[in-house]
């Protein structure tokens, strides 16, 4: 799905946990550079390609993943690419690098009995789980911080949205006014919505309104989210009322 000339949102089905879904990663890209914005699970790495094929943007011409945050259906797909492409760098933010460099245990799974709760999964699903959780483990090589602007495609700012997770990002890119958003804000119906709202405690509730305040400074047209595509239905107004609403 193309906004404009050099950017383009990947659409691409999963199957994870017993879900099927469909995840959204971006494509950004210049004259050098070919820019991916998470990068799926251990099976995207053909998807993926194929579907810049469809955008008429190279695959083999990857350089750079920016990871949002650290959850497996983000980073578990990083490692196939590298494989196949071996010379791309990993952006992530400096508090969820360890996690996705495995040096802590990703945070969904900590206080959980992951075993418990996939054991209702085929053999094979089960398989594929623990070993996406146990064996992935992505090297950063760049680390990220809040209001950092990027030199690709015409520039993209780092915009630090802790509560997710909390080295989570949303990276703003200028020549498209959009505004990916990973897994922090969702689409329902014709709202944005912030992920798992109702899991969060009111400070972590205090934070998300302040980075949602902290957009009003962009102007964005269009909102890209991992898990729900592309929302473009007059987003600075939406995002103005969910902030009021919190
Ligand atoms: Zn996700």
């Amino acid at each position: 799905m193309k906004i404009v000339d050099n950017i383009d949102i990947l659409e691409i089905p999963m199957k994870l946990m017993g879900t099927t879904g469909t995840i959204y990663p971006t494509v950004i890209w210049d004259d050098e550079h070919v820019v991916l914005i998470d990068a799926g699970i251990s099976d995207s790495m053909p998807l993926i390609k194929d579907e810049m094929d469809k955008a008429g943007v190279s695959f083999d011409k990857i350089d750079t993943i920016i990871v949002t945050h650290q959850d497996i259906d983000h980073i578990c797909g990083i490692n196939s690419i590298i494989d196949e492409l071996h010379d791309v760098n990993v952006l992530a933010h400096t508090l969820d690098k360890p996690y996705i460099q495995g040096e802590k245990q990703i945070l969904r799974f900590k206080n959980s009995n992951i075993r418990e709760r996939i054991n209702m999964l085929s053999d094979d699903e089960q398989r594929k789980v623990l070993d996406m959780i146990e064996n992935t483990s992505v090297k950063v090589d760049e680390d990220l911080a809040d209001d950092e602007e990027l030199d690709y495609g015409g520039g993209i700012v780092v915009i630090h949205t802790p509560g997710h997770t909390p080295g989570h990002i949303c990276l703003y890119h200028k020549e498209s006014k959009s505004l990916i958003v990973g897994d922090a804000l969702n689409i329902e119906g014709d709202e944005l919505v912030v992920t798992h709202r109702e899991a969060m405690s009111k400070k972590e509730l205090e934070i998300i309104k302040g980075w949602l305040e902290k957009f009003g400074e962009f102007d964005i047209e269009n909102v890209i989210a991992y898990h729900t595509g592309l929302f473009n239905d007059n987003p600075n107004l939406k995002i103005k009322e969910l902030s009021h609403s919190i």
